[in-house]
Order: structure tokens, then sequence, then C-alpha cells
């Protein structure tokens, strides 16, 4: 046996890591063929920024100035409520790091949903209570009977709205509904990764608002998907002042490099516009590719999105595997979420420019139809 595996904690020996978008297909793989992207909810196009860099040879401040104020002045919470985080990714590590102990405690999850809340607690040796989404013509919602009784029984609820992969908003009433259930007994995380694309973002869909009430509860924003700067590592996790101050004792130093804190505060105050414009673009083409979705035979059933991809359910396994590899030899990656619970025969594609979903129409259409 080797010295790592005699070593290692037994159950990171045979764990799966988080199969990201660029795990399944990394760029480095990709070089030399074109290959349009919609597998990772990325948003299109570069955007540019000049940076200065001249204290670089100095460690950064713990949190920048420049860029809390810039996420003070987008979200109109205090700076005591905000913790820049390198993605919302390490805000969800952070959470059951500071609440959950090794071996005892749990966390609680929604599924279908988001891969990390998972990874982050089994990383961490925290269990994993599951209380499945309910279809609803509305789309997925809260079971809020079956969350009721596991009050008690959880450190930690993750709840996401917009839900990836699902799509849509959970209803308000039912995010207050769950956050009064666990009051006494649970943190409960909403994770905003998409807010900025609910059709007109404000006060009704963000959660924010709930801060002022509630002191169990947690908000995750990133600027990986509106603000197109996935590739910048860069997250939020608004709270209570309690919740930050706990937080920052369990997050690295200097968690936000210079260069980084340069980028994010230009996107935040300079380039909201941009964003804005970015997002309204995206939700027609997403309008639009629903529609027709919708017309295609192999397609059962479109689910409504609030945020930057389309779910949809062929009409069998045989057609879902057909269409995912079509468009993989087409070199056009999307994301299989058939293995998900409710999800059978179900894939994802982002929202990509017009023209990347152009050509996705074309290849299926060229070569689907008689
Ligand atoms: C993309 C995504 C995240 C992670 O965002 P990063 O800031 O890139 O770490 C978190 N939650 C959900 C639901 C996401 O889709």
């Amino acid at each position: 046996m080797s010295i790592t595996k005699k070593l290692a904690r037994a159950e990171l020996v045979d764990m799966v890591p988080y199969q990201s978008a660029r795990r399944l297909f990394s760029s480095a793989e990709a070089s030399g063929e074109e290959k349009l992207w919609l597998n990772a909810n990325e948003a299109p196009g570069t955007g540019e920024y000049q940076l200065s860099c001249n204290n670089i040879n100095r460690y950064p401040d713990f949190q920048p100035d420049n860029l809390l104020n810039a996420y003070r002045d987008y979200c109109g919470l205090e700076r005591s409520q905000i913790l820049a985080t390198r993605g919302a990714d390490e805000g969800i590590e952070l959470i059951i790091r500071s609440f959950c102990r090794a071996y005892q405690d749990s966390i609680l999850i929604c599924p279908p949903t988001y891969g990390m809340y998972a990874i982050s607690a089994e990383n961490h040796g925290a269990s994993i209570v599951k209380v499945p989404l309910v279809s609803t013509a509305q789309g997925m919602q809260l079971n809020l009977n079956a969350l009721a009784n596991q009050v008690g029984k959880v450190k930690v609820a993750f709840l996401c709205s917009p839900g990836n992969p699902t799509g849509n908003l959970l209803p308000k009433e039912q995010i207050i509904a769950a956050i009064e259930l666990f009051k006494d007994s649970a943190i409960v995380v909403i994770d905003e990764a998409y807010i900025e694309y609910t059709g007109e973002f404000s006060s009704e869909q963000t959660s924010t608002s709930l801060l002022k009430e509630y002191d169990n509860v947690v908000i995750l924003r990133t600027l990986s998907k509106a603000f197109a700067l996935a590739g910048l590592r860069c997250g939020f996790t608004l709270a209570s002042s309690d919740i930050i101050t706990l937080l920052s004792k369990v997050i690295a130093p200097y968690p936000i490099s210079a260069p980084v804190a340069e980028i994010a505060s230009l996107a935040l105050s300079t380039d909201l516009d941009k964003m804005t414009l970015r997002v309204k673009n995206c939700n027609k083409i997403k309008a639009s590719l629903s529609a027709w979705l919708n017309k295609q035979d192999w397609c059962n059933e479109v689910f409504a999105s609030d945020a930057n991809f389309i779910l949809f359910r062929c009409s069998s396994l045989s057609e879902k595997t057909r269409i995912f590899n079509l468009l993989v030899s087409n070199n056009i990656l999307i994301r299989d979420q058939s293995t998900q619970m409710q999800l059978e025969n179900c894939l994802r594609i982002s929202i990509g420019s017009i023209q990347e979903i152009t050509q996705l129409k074309e290849v299926l259409l060229g070569n689907l139809r008689p």
C-alpha cells in the first residue's frame, strides 16, 4: 500500500471529486479544435480590464476595500455583512466547516440541486440529508412538510434559488417558511448564483431583505455567471455580522488576490450596465431557444428558467444519448443532468451567444430531422 493510501482519510481514497464541466472536458484537451462551451453556465464573450498591480510585492488586505465597497453599493447591505470569497464555492465550504462538526453533524439539500453542497459536506465529514424538491405547475418547489421533519436534525440547509439545474426561483413564501422552520436550529443558505437573471432583478426576488428579520440566513452570490467572470474566482457570502465574523476565522488569511480585487471592483462599478445588457440579451436568446425546444418532437418537457440555462427532458434515454453525442461530435458541449434525482433523460444547455445557440440548433436540425 502506498504511503498516501496508508495515511489518507479512508473515505477520501475512493471519493469521486465534483465532476465539474472542466473536469469532464478540459480546455487543454480541446486545444486545436474549436469547441462551443455550453456546459458550465458561463456567460459568452470576454471583458477587458486594465490592471495597475503596482503593489503586487505586498500581501493584499484580508478583504480589499475597493472590492467590499463596490459590492456593498451593489447589494445594499453593510460591509460587516459581506465576505468576499474565492467563488461562491468557497462560501459553501466555509459554512459547512464553520457550523458542522466532522462526523457528527449534517447538512440538508433539496435535490435535484447544485452538486458542490454534497461534495463539500463529504470532504469535511458532514452527513447529507436529502429532501427532494417537488414538481408543480409553477416549477420545482420545496417540500415544506418533509423539511419540518428534519428540524433539529441538521445544522445547515441549502436552498438554491434560482435552482441549478432546475432553473426556477423558489417562491418567496416558501423560503420564508423554511427559514422560520429552522429559526432556532439551523442556518438556511440561499444560493443566489443566478439571481441577476430573474425577470426584473429587484428586492422582490433576492432574499437580502430577510437578513434584517432573521439571523439564521446566509445568501451566496458570485461574479461567475451574470458578470461573466468565472475565471476570476470571486464570490460573496452575505449574512449577519455575527456569521461573517465566524466565517472570517475559518477562511484563508489572504483569500482575494490583488488582481482579482481590482478586476472585480471594476466590474461592479464601471461595468454594471454591461452586465444588465448581457442579462437582457441572454434572456431573449433563452426565450427563443425554449420555444424552439418545445417544438421538437424529441423533446418532452422544457423547464421554465429564471437563470442563464435551459433544462429539457428528452423523449427517451436513447434520444437523450443521441442528442448529447451528436452535439459532442460537433464540438458542442452541453451538460447531462440525467443521473440526478427526478431528471431522467434531462440535458442542460447554457445560454451562449446568439451565434453559438444558432449553431447548436442547426446541428440538431440537420441531423435529427428525416
Ligand atoms: C456556478 C454556481 C456556484 C459557484 O460559483 P463560483 O462563484 O464560480 O464558485 C454556486 N452555486 C450555484 C448554484 C452555481 O450554479
